[in-house]
Parts: structure tokens; C-alpha cells; sequence
């Protein structure tokens, strides 16, 4: 579905990204684990097209992401939702959802999407009027990955979906995950919780400052002595 080909990206002078290779398949959960500044956000970027890499390639279902701006590569079924939430503060939850409904493709569905979302999230459907900005850390997390839902996106791009979430909320949003993966969206994460994310993961990519170093199915590299070490404090 997603094919990212020796991708190269620099910030300025910064080379960030190195001969990058990353594939998504339809229907998998596949999670990028690396330190701070490793280049997970960055790989995620390039594939929103939010920042030009400077050689190699992304494709999406065999279509060269080069040639596509950021607002046609969310019609062609690409959805980020960024990390910090980013949500509108000012804005309701209702008027927040409708905003992610946005592209002509979505509009249709928007009533549906509301209700699908609404029973992925209760807890949204309980302060649909309130302002996003005056909800708690967990509950703006929760608005953000709706909104990005609202687009009936085919691949969602999750960056940090957990930063800075009491423990039983991070294992809802993991199990969230999850059951969106069942509902059919394909899913790129990008997480520093390494143990939660490498739990649900069909795949993962551990990246160490731009460099993919290591690849294999989710509950191998939990097992993975490196992996242990340098993520999990064992
Ligand atoms: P984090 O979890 O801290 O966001 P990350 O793995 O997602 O880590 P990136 O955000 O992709 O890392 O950053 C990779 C490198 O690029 C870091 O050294 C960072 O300082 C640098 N960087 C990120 N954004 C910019 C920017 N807009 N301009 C210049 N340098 C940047």
C-alpha cells in the first residue's frame, strides 16, 4: 500500500532521513520506535507531504506522492494525525469532527462518520458541545484521532497518539487502535511508548537517527536483546 524507497530528507544542511525503506500493507498496524529526534515525525511528514524529500521515493497504492500536494494526498486516503493533538480550541467538539470532513470524498459520510465516532469515543459524544480547547490532555487526544477518522481515511498516520497519558488512557488509546485496525484503516504509528506500540503492531521499524536498524514483526523485536535494552530498561 505505502512504499517509502531510500528516502533521503534534510532540514538545511541537516541530513535527517538516510537511504530510508518502509513498507505499509493494506489492513496492518506498523509501528516507527526510535529515540527523541530519531526522524519518526519527519518520515511521517514526508509521507503528508508537509516537507519535499530530496531523493528516493513514496509511493501510495502505486501512486508517486511526488506529484501530489498535502491536500490531495488526504483524498487519496492518507490521514496524519499530528502529535500535540493540534486540535481547534475554539471550536466545539461537533464543529472540530465536522472540520475533519473537510474533502469533498468524506462529505457524504459525514453524519455516519459522526456516529461511528461517537461509538468509538462516548466519551466525545458526551461533550459534543463543549470547546476542544478546555478538555483534558486524553480527551483532545481522543478528538484528534476522530477528526483525522472524519476523512475516511484508507491509511492513518498516528504520530505519539499516547505522549503524555495517564496509564489507563494510553491502554485505551492502544486498544482504540486496534479496533480502528479491525474496522478495516490501515495504520502507520510512530510511538516512544515502544512496549504498548510493539504489542499491537503486525510490524515495526527501529529507527536510530534516520536509519532504519532493525525490522521484523512487532512481538519478535519485543523479544529483541537490543530492543530490550535500549527501549525497555532490560
Ligand atoms: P520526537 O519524538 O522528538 O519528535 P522524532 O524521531 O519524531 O523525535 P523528528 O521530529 O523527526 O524526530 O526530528 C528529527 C531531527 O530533525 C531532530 O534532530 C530535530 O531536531 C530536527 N528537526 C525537526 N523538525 C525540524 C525543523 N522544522 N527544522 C529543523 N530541524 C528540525
Amino acid at each position: 500500500m505505502l512504499n517509502i524507497d531510500k528516502l533521503n530528507f534534510s532540514y538545511g544542511d541537516m541530513q535527517v532521513l538516510w537511504d530510508l525503506d518502509l513498507t505499509v500493507n493494506e489492513g496492518e498496524i506498523v509501528t516507527v520506535v526510535g529515540a527523541n529526534g530519531a526522524g519518526k515525525s519527519t518520515t511521517l511528514k514526508n509521507v503528508s507531504r508537509l516537507v519535499k524529500w530530496t531523493s528516493g521515493s513514496i509511493t501510495f497504492n502505486g501512486a508517486d506522492l511526488a506529484k501530489h500536494e498535502p491536500h490531495e494526498v488526504v483524498e487519496m486516503g492518507i490521514v496524519q494525525v499530528p502529535e500535540g493533538r493540534k486540535i481547534f480550541p475554539e471550536m466545539t467538539v461537533l464543529e472540530n469532527l465536522r472540520m475533519g470532513s473537510f474533502i469533498k470524498s468524506a462529505r457524504p459520510d459525514r453524519d455516519a462518520n459522526i456516529d461511528r465516532v461517537f461509538q468509538l469515543f462516548p466519551r466525545l459524544k458526551e461533550r459534543e458541545k463543549q470547546l476542544g480547547g478546555t478538555m483534558s490532555g486524553g480527551e483532545q487526544q481522543m478528538l484528534a484521532i476522530a477528526r483525522g477518522l472524519m476523512a475516511n481515511p484508507k491509511l492513518i498516520l498516528l504520530d505519539e497518539p499516547s505522549l503524555g497519558l495517564a496509564p489507563l488512557l494510553v491502554k485505551f488509546i492502544f486498544d482504540i487502535i486496534q479496533e480502528i485496525n479491525k474496522q478495516g484503516v490501515t495504520v502507520l504509528l510512530v510511538e516512544q511508548n515502544v512496549y504498548q506500540s510493539l504489542r499491537i503492531s503486525h510490524r515495526a521499524y527501529v529507527l536510530e537517527t534516520g536509519r532504519v536498524v532493525l525490522t521484523g514483526k512487532g512481538e519478535d523485536l519485543l523479544n529483541d536483546d537490543h530492543v530490550k535494552k535500549a527501549f525497555l530498561g532490560m
